[in-house]
């Protein structure tokens, strides 16, 4: 075994992202699955993690509840549902474990929960953990600045049609990059579909607009449309995985850090400063 070998725990083992990190983490030589965790009553309850993600046995059985897995991993990846998530970083304080949170949804005042939370835990937190819209949040920020009031924005997205949340994690990311670089906030700014007779576009608002169909994984375009031409912005997912191994990474960044929140550019090192 590797010195540097993270041993990991998943938390939503038996989802569509918590099979995708069972596989994520056994790829790397330095990640080591040691705890999976799901609801009770769902019947991945007991089973070797191998029967959820392929692969070679572990011999690590998924349990119902972290705290009888308390004592097994360093470092936790929920891809949960929002109460799921809030309820897992109560039992993590005092702890001394870190958590990557994937899951999306949050309202804000669980977002301040998660904030306070941060002061006690090391914790990772992205809408989105591909290595592309972690690239696009900088340069939506940039075509932002670059571009100015004159440009109307437009933000699309679409998804499978299990998803929960509307608008995306990832849109609403992508909104606040915009918004931010043009001094807006986009609590005053986001326009969350339109219909009827809604008059004329107020030139200071971000539109958002959500399709959710079929098994499409995650698509995402920003548009700047100004008079004569437009930009479009374009990230496509094919794979879940992509999600899956940048926050396996995160997790294998965040062992060295203390108590703090961190988010999938600081992983990178592309915070601008
Ligand atoms: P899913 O419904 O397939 O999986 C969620 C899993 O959590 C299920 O297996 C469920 O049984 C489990 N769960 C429910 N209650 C639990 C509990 N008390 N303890 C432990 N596990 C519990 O959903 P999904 O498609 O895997 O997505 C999960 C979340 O991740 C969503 O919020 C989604 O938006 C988000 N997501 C984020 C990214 C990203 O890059 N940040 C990418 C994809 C999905």
């Amino acid at each position: 075994m590797s010195e540097t070998q993270v041993n990991i725990a998943i938390n939503g083992a038996a989802g569509r992202m918590g099979r995708q990190l069972l596989a994520a983490v056994a790829e790397r030589p330095d990640t080591r699955i040691s705890a999976a965790i799901d609801a009770p009553g769902q019947a991945s309850i007991g089973v070797d993690t191998s029967i959820l993600s392929g692969g070679d046995a572990t011999g690590v059985s998924v349990v119902d509840s972290v705290g009888a897995a308390l004592s097994d991993f360093e470092t936790i990846i929920d891809f949960s549902a929002p109460a799921v998530t809030l309820a897992l970083l109560e039992t993590l304080k005092g702890s001394g474990k870190r958590i990557v949170i994937g899951t999306t949804g949050f309202t804000d005042e669980q977002i301040t929960t998660l904030q306070k939370a941060a002061t006690e835990i090391p914790i990772v937190f992205a809408a989105n953990y591909s290595i592309g819209v972690t690239v696009a949040l900088s340069l939506l920020a940039q075509a932002a600045k670059a571009l100015g009031d004159d440009y109307d924005v437009e933000i699309s997205e679409a998804h499978h049609h299990h998803k929960v949340d509307a608008p995306s994690g990832t849109a609403l990311a992508m909104g606040n990059a915009v918004a931010d670089a043009l001094n807006r906030d986009l609590k005053q700014c986001a326009v969350y579909g339109r219909e009827g007779i809604t008059g004329a576009r107020d030139p200071k608002t971000i539109g958002f607009a959500t399709v959710r169909a079929g098994d499409i994984i995650g698509e995402h375009t920003v548009l700047y449309a100004g008079n004569g031409e437009r930009l479009e912005i374009t990230h496509k997912a094919n794979d879940r995985m992509t999600f899956a191994r940048g926050a396996v990474r995160a997790a294998h960044w965040l062992n060295a850090k203390s108590a703090g929140l961190y988010d999938m550019t600081d992983v990178l090192g592309l915070k601008q400063h």
